[in-house]
């Protein structure tokens, strides 16, 4: 059976995006069938226990069976959380939707928050809809035979095509059929038929359908077509995410709304009636819901009323998986004056499963590094590999795999083919990481505007 599908691109332009980005070297999780993580695989290095724990959220959103569940994947800054997130979306089948979203983006000016967020979690979802297939249960096909080349006659007559009549009252045979699923014979194509070699030939499309077969006369052939072959040939599968389906439907957006992404505030009449559509064609099977993933980078940055607003979402028949990130320890919850592990709320946080990543030991910065000199193509020789990946220890190793770039460009000024020591010298002196920073605004407080914040209050990073 030869199956189309086809998916919309649109959820997963932001992964193509990355592709060329920071995680572009990560391909997967890197993970063995018994989904025990390899030292390195698919780009990912170490962080073996957040990939197992990735690995199996992955197959149960495979399995459909994790829609509406929440994960939160905490750790430190540049320790991987998005590395791993990236990970399982390349894992994920191509209709299976992946959105990613940085908390900030939900503060828009274009529509509220709760609206952002609710076509986040519809952007998630996808329905697969299969279109009917060329030959319907019950469609009567007609074809013709050339009776003279059939042995059947000298007059050209017709041989009608009936799906699901159950009595063959005339028996094309096995080899007959099997010739029309091999000639892709389909609903309105004209055929001679030679029925002792069993050859046909395509004739072109008629279009013409016998309706009434029973009126065409005792001269009427049928024969029944074998279910699971003709049928389900031509079956044409199309994923779209509600989403999409919420802005074609809405008069006021239209279907261009989706290319320029200006889609704005979408009635809630609009997505009841996408969603008694889509309960219909579910129950008579012409439509199936893919549960697909929402990760939310920074989930920190959300406020109280986004949180209630997850807590509710979360309960919808029509949820997806929600994958969430943060860097924070114990913080203030945003729009409140609580604190909480994570700046996230108790009743969240109860429903979540955590997958805490950790920091890395020095071989796999430097194995990270190198697989990052490969992605970006440059050369750099094993004390220069040595010195930025002592440099990723005591800076971070984001701050670290900044430097490649810098340094490949140094080196290409003096024509090096390889990045050596003294160009990571050079770019690290000319930028500052993180800690210099800090230590340079410590020395220089005085020389900077709205210096109000003393530095033992300074918000982590
Ligand atoms: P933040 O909290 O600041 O958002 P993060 O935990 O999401 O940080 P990433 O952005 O995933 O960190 O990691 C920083 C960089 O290091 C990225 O380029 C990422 O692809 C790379 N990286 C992190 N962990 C791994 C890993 N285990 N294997 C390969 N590359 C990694």
């Amino acid at each position: 059976m030869a199956t189309t599908t086809t998916t919309t691109t649109g959820l997963r332009d932001i992964t193509k995006m990355e592709r060329i980005g920071a995680h572009s070297h990560i391909h997967g999780l890197g993970l063995t069938d018994n989904l025990e993580a390899r030292p390195s695989g698919q780009g990912m290095v170490g962080q073996a226990k957040a990939r197992r724990a990735a690995g199996v959220i992955l197959k149960l959103i495979e399995e459909g069976n994790y829609a509406g569940r929440a994960i939160l994947m905490a750790g430190a800054p540049g320790s991987g959380k998005t590395a791993i997130a990236m990970g399982m979306a390349q894992s994920l089948g191509a209709d299976v939707p992946f959105t990613m979203l940085a908390a900030s983006e939900i503060f828009s000016l274009e529509m509220s928050k709760t609206e952002a967020l609710t076509q986040a979690f519809r952007r998630s979802i996808g329905v697969r809809i299969k279109e009917e297939s060329e030959i319907i249960e019950g469609e009567v096909v007609e074809i013709q035979i050339d009776r003279s080349t059939t042995g059947l006659g000298q007059k050209s007559g017709k041989l009608t095509l009936k799906t699901t009549e159950m009595e063959t009252i005339y028996d094309l045979g096995a080899k007959m059929i099997e010739a029309l699923n091999k000639e892709k014979v389909m609903a309105g194509d004209v055929i001679t038929i030679d029925k002792a070699s069993g050859r046909i030939t395509k004739l072109g499309r008629s279009f013409t359908r016998a309706r009434d077969y029973d009126a065409m006369g005792s001269d009427t052939k049928f024969v029944q077509c074998p279910e699971g072959e003709l049928q389900k040939r031509k079956e044409v599968v199309h994923t779209v995410s509600l989403h999409e389906m919420d802005v074609i439907n809405s008069r006021s957006q239209g279907f261009l709304a989706l290319f320029s992404g200006d889609t704005g505030e979408i009635k809630s009449e609009v997505r009841d009636q996408i969603n008694t559509k889509v309960s219909e064609w579910r129950e008579e099977g012409k439509a199936e819901i893919v549960p697909g993933v929402l990760f939310i980078d920074e989930v920190h940055v959300l406020d109280i009323e986004c949180f209630s607003f997850l807590n509710r979402a979360l309960e919808d028949a029509l949820a997806p998986v929600v994958i969430m990130a943060s860097n924070r320890g114990i913080t203030t919850i945003r729009g409140t004056n609580y604190k909480s592990p994570h700046g996230l709320p108790v009743d969240l946080l109860e429903r979540l499963l955590i997958i805490s990543t950790g920091p890395y030991s020095e071989p796999e910065i430097k194995q990270i590094l190198g697989i990052r000199c490969d992605e970006e193509d440059v050369q750099m020789t094993e004390d220069a590999k040595d010195i930025l990946t002592r440099i990723g220890m005591e800076t971070s190793l984001r701050y670290a795999i900044h430097l490649i770039t810098a340094s490949s460009f140094v080196a290409k000024k003096r024509k090096a083919s390889a990045i050596d020591v003294a160009d990571i010298k050079k770019v690290y002196s000319l930028f500052l990481d993180e800690k210099r920073s800090v230590q340079m605004l410590k020395e220089y407080q005085n020389q900077y505007m709205y210096n109000e914040v003393e530095m033992a209050d300074r918000e982590p990073a």
